[in-house]
Formats: C-alpha cells, structure tokens, sequence
C-alpha cells in the first residue's frame, strides 16, 4: 500500500498493509522509547531478530510459490529462543590472542559484549580470516560463541579420479571404485547407552529432582553422539573432497526412504513379509547417518576446494545393472548385484557405478557447448 504524502506521525493500517523488514526496523526506535529493557540490547542484535522473521516469511512464501506445503513461521517464545547475533563488528570485541603454532589446543581469550560484560570464551581453532558475524548461542545448558568468517577458497591440485557415492545402512558410503566408507562402531554402542539413559528417565516420575538428573545426563549422551557424528562426517567429506575431481551423490529424499513400506499379502489374503522390520532398522540408521549434514559438507568443502558436486535421482539405480543396463530385480535383503551379462558386484557399489554413470551423463548434456550459441 503507498502511504499518503500528509506528515502524520505513523502510517494508518489498513487491512492490505504489509508491514515488512524496514518499517519494523523503523519501529524499534519506538519501542525501545516504550520498554526500557530494550535499551539494554545492542541495537544490531534487534535488527538481527527483524531480520531473522523476514527471512523466515521469504523462505514461507517462495516455498508457497514452489507448490511446496511449508509449516507457517512459529513463534518462538523466549524459552525457544537460544540465540542472538551480532550480524556486524558493532556491540562486541574480541581481545587479541595468539594461536600456539602447530597445536590443536584450546586458547582462552576474552570477549566484551556491550551493555551484557565480559565473558571468557575458549577457541578451539583459529580464524580463518576476517570475523564477519558473530553468534551466541545456548545449548543443552553450554554457551557457545559462533563466529563466521570470510574464506577464501582453497583450490586443491587437480584429481582425474572421479566417483560416484551410494549412501547406505550396511556401510556409510559405498564408492563406485568398489571401497567402502563403514559406520563407525561407537555409533552402535551409543544408540544402546542412549536407550539405557532414556529408560531410566521414563522410570522415574516427573518432577523428580533424580529425574532431571536423569535428563541431564541423557542430554549429554545425546550430545556426544552427535559431535562424534559430526566429526565423523567432516573427516569422510574431507577425505572424499581430497581425492576424487567430480563427486556424484544421490539427491536424498530421506522422507521417501523413511516411509513404511506398504503390506504385502499373498492370494489367500495372508500377510507376507514386506521387509518392515528391515525397513524399521533402515530408518534408525538413516537417522543416525545424517545424510543429508553428509552431503552438505561434501558440496561446501567442494566448493571450496574447486571440485564438482553432482546429484542425480537415485531412482533405480540399485535395479539397474551399471555392466549392461539390465534390470535385475532385487529387494532390500539381497546383499548381491548378480547379472546374466556376467557382472558379480555388490549390491551397493553396483549402485555406485550407476550413479557415476548419470552424473557423467549430466555433465557431458550440461557442458557441452551447443552449435548454436558457439
Ligand atoms: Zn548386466
């Protein structure tokens, strides 16, 4: 809606009004007129939660305008809320440290926030280069300090090895030169703990000071799960990066996989296995592999280092033969891809080679030049 040009002190609503990023930015100057505590937040940090809402509406709408079905924005209560950012250099200062050449230590530095004090903060790496943003954040009862910075890429030497990547559940990452990336074993002996950890706080009742004992200790369980997890993938996608010049993966769609398979029954109306209870497993897995953070480190860390990430849709590729391109049906239990045309491979590096295959085929229709704009 155009506002009108007469000087009046605030525009008047009206049922088409869109109050959007600026007019809101507008209103803190108001507010914080109104409510004193605001004037104890650095200004940029308010912004920054402005900000947040807006990109939450962009990301609401452009999905709408996809034809997707998103969740409409939730509010977010303070017991939700976890973190606050500085999107700037303005309200915070970092002092100066120096980084013990070599070591992977931790160094303790202090780090003054406006109008909140100063806190002294543990690096446990060094910056990269120049500090853009810096977020504070709480998890699970830990503060944590989340700077970003500008990066510059580092191109790696050129690789002529190229791979196509199957994820899976009896091994992580199967690659189509036929290794295998396997789970690590601790992922197993966690999941047992964590199910001991939660059974006891399921025995104990609510409101129980044990209780929140319990929780707590659950919590941190869940924790170091998932900080192995992550180390876990950033150590493969590194590895993978390192090596091979054009990486093919599949392009998830985790729910698809997720879904129950649907009943079976044979001609007496008798139900017949229908592989759930591999499927059952197959999701606790999917779960625990984080796939999709997986393949997001893959593109950023290639992206970084000049390789090329490409996904394809894995419909079929376990079926197909890569030798001849013979459909050779098989459920999820057969372990082995075995083709009249002679290929003896396994099941899931035969579906490697299959997506090395269409992300050859992509890049060969994607590059070449055509006749007509050369
Ligand atoms: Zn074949």
């Amino acid at each position: 809606m155009k506002q009108s040009t007469t000087a009046t002190s605030k525009p008047k609503l009206t049922r088409d009004h869109t109050i959007g990023y600026y007019e809101q930015k507008r209103e803190l100057v108001d507010i914080k007129a109104e409510r004193p505590e605001y004037q104890d937040i650095a200004s940029h940090v308010l912004q920054d939660v402005i900000l947040r809402l807006k990109r939450a509406y962009d990301t609401f709408f452009r999905r709408v305008a996809n034809g997707e079905q998103p969740g409409y924005p939730r509010f977010k209560g303070r017991n939700w809320y976890d973190s606050f950012c500085y999107p700037d250099h303005a309200g915070w200062k970092l002092d100066a440290y120096t980084y013990p050449e070599g070591t992977k230590g931790v160094v303790a530095v202090s780090l003054h926030l406006s109008k909140i004090g100063t806190v002294n903060v543990h690096l446990h790496r060094e910056m990269e280069g120049p500090i853009k943003t810096l977020t504070i954040k709480h998890e699970r009862g830990h503060w944590y300090c989340v700077f970003t910075c500008e990066v510059e890429p580092k191109p790696l030497p050129l690789s002529y090895e190229d791979v196509g990547i199957d994820l899976g559940v009896t091994h992580f990452a199967a690659l189509s030169n036929g290794e295998f990336i396997d789970h690590p074993r601790y992922f197993r002996h966690a999941e047992k703990k964590l199910v001991k950890l939660q059974q006891v706080v399921s025995r104990k009742k609510r409101g129980n000071r044990r209780r929140a004992k319990a929780v707590k200790r659950l919590a941190q369980a869940h924790r170091k799960v998932r900080n192995q997890r992550r180390d876990f993938q950033h150590k493969a996608s590194r590895t993978l990066v390192n090596r091979f010049q054009v990486i093919v993966l599949e392009d998830l769609q985790t729910k698809n996989l997720t879904k129950a398979p649907a009943p079976k029954q044979d001609e007496q109306g008798k139900y017949l296995p229908n592989g759930a209870s591999a499927k059952a497993g197959l999701n606790k897995s999917i779960l625990d592999a984080g796939w999709s953070t997986f393949t997001e480190m893959v593109s950023v860390k290639a992206a970084s280092a000049g390789r090329t990430v490409i996904f394809v849709n894995p419909f079929q590729t376990s079926q197909v033969c890569s030798g001849c391109g013979a459909v050779v049906k098989k459920d999820l239990s057969e372990r082995w891809h075995s083709c009249e045309c002679g290929v003896e491979l396994d099941r899931d590096t035969n579906a490697a080679k299959n997506i090395l295959h269409l992300g050859h085929k992509a890049l060969s229709v994607g590059t070449r030049p055509t006749r007509a704009t050369a």
